[in-house]
């Protein structure tokens, strides 16, 4: 198990991944990021070069990709000043299809995802009543004949209007008890495509950032019984051994993001004159970002030890969500720090600092709360009583 964390490492997927992004400078997302609209060209480009199937078994089409070099493609799309979240869920959902999928699912669509002619980039989680607490999502899909009919709503159902498949999470029996409180969810691969207008309405929801988040509405929505993945009632167990995976490529994404802040940060601070020498000269703009580059690579450090027991076969639960944690905390400090080293000029649009500082924030939230990876850490590291 070699875990990798240093920029030679994967050098190959980096350079691959930069030359991609070189045609995506700052002034493209300024645009889009001024229009809330979506970054259609650089995920056809990075579909193009296969990027978004990395972790797509090469027997099915794909690179066959590990975690690891994964979660290199995301931070690298990050660090050069890009945005991955238009389509990273194509990566992070791939683990409940790959291990719980049946086999003529995988050969219906994994195909045609990896040659970029379908996308999976929906994960239809979260509810107006269940974001954290996830046991307690009330959409509904009910067995009739052949079919499941599905009732219902979610929330913050990213990239809904731009993925032709959805991993839904909806209840087909009750809630249980005690051992048995995760049973009565079950996962399903939504075909989108037909059921827009027919059954689906995805409103669009305008965020701080240009995320292409969604809200979706499920009314007597109807899906082949063929949808379910895996066995009914096990949808949540299944989800969950997702989430590790979904943890790291996040966190990437963060790592991603901590190094753009701190190298422009640093190459403004030693250009920028004010009382006759660089800025950077002062310890005051100085230590700030030393301070946050010891916290991002620290994280990094631990991410990628995460991702490497991952691609071991372990399920690394305590170090994938502090490493998503720390990688999170080390974005958002170099953001803060990026903003005051560029003064009155880190508000201006056209430096891209305040459009990255908005899209970081997010990392404190999504896909989980920080609070929610302190309870479990508390619980499973420390043995401390559930809170939750
Ligand atoms: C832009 C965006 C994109 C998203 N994309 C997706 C997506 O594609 N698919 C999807 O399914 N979801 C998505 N989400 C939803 C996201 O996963 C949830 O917002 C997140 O899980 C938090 O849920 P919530 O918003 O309901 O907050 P709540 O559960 O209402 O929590 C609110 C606050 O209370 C805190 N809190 C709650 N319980 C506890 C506790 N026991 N102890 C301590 N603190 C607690 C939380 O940490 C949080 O700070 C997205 C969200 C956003 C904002």
């Amino acid at each position: 198990m070699t875990a990798v964390n240093s920029d030679e490492a994967y050098a190959d997927i980096r350079e691959g991944v930069g030359r991609i992004c070189a045609d995506f400078p700052g002034s493209y997302w300024r645009d889009l990021d001024a229009r809330r609209a979506y970054p259609a060209d650089f995920v056809e480009a990075l579909s193009r070069q296969g990027y978004l199937a990395a972790m797509i078994p090469e027997e099915y089409g794909g690179a066959g990709l590990d975690l690891q070099a994964s979660a290199v493609i995301l931070e690298e799309i990050h660090r050069q000043g890009c945005n991955a979240a238009a389509c990273h869920a194509q990566m992070y959902t791939m683990g409940t299809l790959l291990r719980h999928g049946s086999e003529e699912q995988k050969r219906t669509y994994l195909p045609a995802i990896a040659e970029g002619r379908l996308r999976l980039q929906a994960f239809g989680v979260t509810e107006p009543a269940s974001g954290t607490d996830t046991l307690a999502l009330r959409t509904t899909a009910r067995r009739e004949g052949d079919d499941y009919v599905i009732n219902g709503q979610k929330i913050w159902t990213s990239r809904a209007e731009y993925s032709d498949l959805m991993i839904l999470l909806a209840r087909t029996g009750p809630r249980g008890e005690g051992d048995a409180r995760t049973e009565g969810l079950s996962v399903f691969l939504v075909d989108l495509r037909e059921l827009v207008g027919n059954g689906v309405t995805i409103r669009p929801i305008r965020t701080m950032m240009n995320h292409a988040t969604t809200e979706v509405f499920f009314d007597d929505a109807r899906i082949p019984a063929s949808a379910l993945i895996g066995e009914e009632g096990r949808g949540f167990r299944y989800v969950l051994s997702g989430m590790n995976a979904e943890r790291i490529l996040i966190g990437a994404e963060c790592i991603g993001d901590a190094k753009w802040f701190l190298s422009t940060a640093s190459d403004y601070a030693r250009e920028r004159e004010v009382f006759g020498g660089p800025i950077g000269r002062n310890q005051g703009i100085q230590f700030p970002l030393a301070r946050a580059y010891a916290h991002m690579i620290a994280a990094e450090g631990l991410l990628y030890r995460a991702a490497a027991r991952y691609d071991a076969g372990g399920n690394p639960g305590v170090e994938a969500n502090a490493a998503k944690m720390l990688a999170a905390d080390a974005s958002w400090e170099a953001a803060e720090a990026c903003v005051q080293t560029h003064g009155g000029f880190g508000f201006a649009e056209e430096y891209d600092v305040e459009r990255k500082f908005r899209e970081t924030r997010l990392y404190q939230v999504a896909p989980i709360s920080t609070n929610l990876i302190l309870c479990h850490i508390a619980e499973k590291a420390l043995g401390l009583p559930k809170s939750y």
